[in-house]
């Protein structure tokens, strides 16, 4: 944590934010709540939280002071997921919004005693966060009215992990999982969100040119995602799964037979759906549907990084959401200017490994097999929570020319895309739509990031 405020307190920084000098620096979880960068899971963090067990273990419980014994050398040899990806930073923010929720969920369950009403003359925000989707949920509200917010705010919560049980397919008693083991033996009823999101899939697919795919679940397994634990297929083993790789395969049926039920089969035997690509944005829409029937206006729904802003922070005239840097941990490129907006990135920097010094990303391209190779980050801005999810996801695949192509015919659709130059250079490309919101910040290495606008969509 230390080393990100540091950051923060640096003049560079500081010249971003009138007002503020380091005697008032900025604060993180106040004049940036959210930061958007590829989704952090569990699985990372639990590798960071085991690492400082092993510390703790090896280093002072054993006795023995010496920092041979957690060595890199003596690190097991295989292959894993690469275990360090989650920035200090984002942990301890996290872990300190965290705390500092339950602080105040104490404090306003007195006030709510005290208070039958829950009304206060003082707007407030309402803050918590929960894990789901195997990462960081997180939903704050502005409201004079505690208790109606801390309602929302939990019916919010509770409407993303009602998602997670219908989509997940690492749940087995999930409705997905429940599809992906019998769909392809038989049509299976299918209908409400599940059915929903894989229409909405269906369209991304056809939209993108089959870019994004929601049936690329057994390249994700074959190149060890799934499992957390990455291998380097051989090119057979590539080739045997390919056919089952097309969202053509998924037959949607509705009203069919007598009883008019919706159904969805699989045409290939191995096919397999995995929605990890759109289904954190779709279930921040879910989200918000919650939040607004509490009639509240001004909210920000946070999952893992896909993030939906509803209106304004008290006071303010917009949202400030931090755009990760890809490469600098902990660091942000800039900020995101957001009004009832949705905002998602995908990237290669928390979900990969590396082999023979080769990065791998979790992004693959269901077309070659592959995971996809020349693109760092992407971050959309669009209407709705699925649109940024799906779209980011679609840009990272196809690259910088047919993707900004594409975003580009999309009304209301504002991209940016990072990718590395052939000089070695990083190159940030982003949409006018999309410059127009964001204020970049100067970051380390600047020599070596090149900037780009490029004009938004055709009218
Ligand atoms: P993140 O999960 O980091 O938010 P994305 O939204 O881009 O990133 O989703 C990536 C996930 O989607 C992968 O972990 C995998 O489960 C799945 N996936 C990978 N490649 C594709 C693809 N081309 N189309 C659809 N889903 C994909
Ligand atoms: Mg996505």
């Amino acid at each position: 944590m230390k080393a990100g405020v540091g950051k923060l307190l640096k003049k560079r920084f500081l010249y971003q934010f009138p007002g503020k000098s380091l005697k008032n620096p900025i604060r993180i979880n106040k004049d940036i709540i959210n930061v958007t960068g590829a989704t952090m899971s569990v699985q990372y963090m639990c590798a960071g939280v085991r690492k400082v067990l092993a510390v703790i273990d090896s280093y002072y419980l054993s006795g023995r002071r010496s920092g041979d014994t957690i060595s890199r050398a003596n690190a097991p040899a295989a292959l894993s997921v690469k275990e360090e990806p989650v920035s200090e930073t984002n942990i301890s923010q996290n872990v300190k919004a965290r705390t500092a929720d339950i602080q105040k969920s104490t404090k306003q369950d007195k006030k709510q005693n005290d208070n039958r009403e829950g009304q206060s003359s003082e707007v407030k925000i309402i803050k918590q966060t929960r894990m789901i989707m195997g990462t960081f949920a997180e939903v704050s509200v502005y409201s004079k009215d505690e208790k109606t917010a801390g309602q929302a705010v939990e019916g919010a919560l509770d409407e993303m992990e009602r998602m997670d049980r219908i989509m997940s397919n690492y749940k087995q008693d999930s409705e997905l999982s429940q599809m992906n083991k019998y769909a392809a033996k038989s049509p299976v009823h299918c209908q409400g969100e599940l059915l929903d999101v894989i229409e909405r899939s269906h369209y991304y697919s056809e939209l993108s040119g089959g870019a994004f795919d929601i049936t690329v679940s057994p390249l994700v397994t074959l190149w060890g995602f799934f499992q957390g634990k990455g291998h380097v297929p051989t090119d057979k083993e590539i080739e045997k799964v390919l056919p089952a790789v097309s969202y053509k395969n998924i037959v949607i049926n509705k009203n069919t037979g007598t009883k008019k039920v919706n159904t969805v089969f699989f045409k290939n035997t191995q096919t397999q759906i995995d929605l990890g690509a759109i289904g954190k944005g779709y279930a921040v829409d879910k989200a918000l549907e919650i939040v607004k029937k509490f009639g509240l206006e001004n909210a920000c729904i946070n999952l893992g990084g896909n993030i939906y802003v509803l209106g304004t922070p008290h006071d303010k005239t917009a949202w400030k959401i931090g755009v990760q840097h890809p490469r600098n941990k902990g660091e942000i490129l800039g900020y995101l200017e957001l009004r009832d907006e949705a905002t998602a990135t995908s990237g290669d920097y928390e979900r990969f490994f590396e082999m023979n010094g080769k990065r791998y990303s979790h992004i693959i391209n269901p077309l070659t097999g592959r995971p996809v190779a020349g693109t760092i980050a992407t971050t959309i801005v669009a209407p709705t929570g699925t649109e940024v999810d799906a779209l980011s996801t679609s840009l990272f695949v196809l690259g910088h020319e047919k993707g900004l192509e594409l975003i580009k015919k999309i009304p209301n659709v504002h991209a940016m895309i990072i990718y590395e130059g052939n000089d070695g250079k990083i190159i940030i490309e982003m949409t006018k739509g999309f410059a127009d919101k964001f204020k970049k910040s100067p970051v380390k290495g600047e020599d070596n990031v090149k900037w780009h606008v490029v004009a938004s969509h055709k009218q």
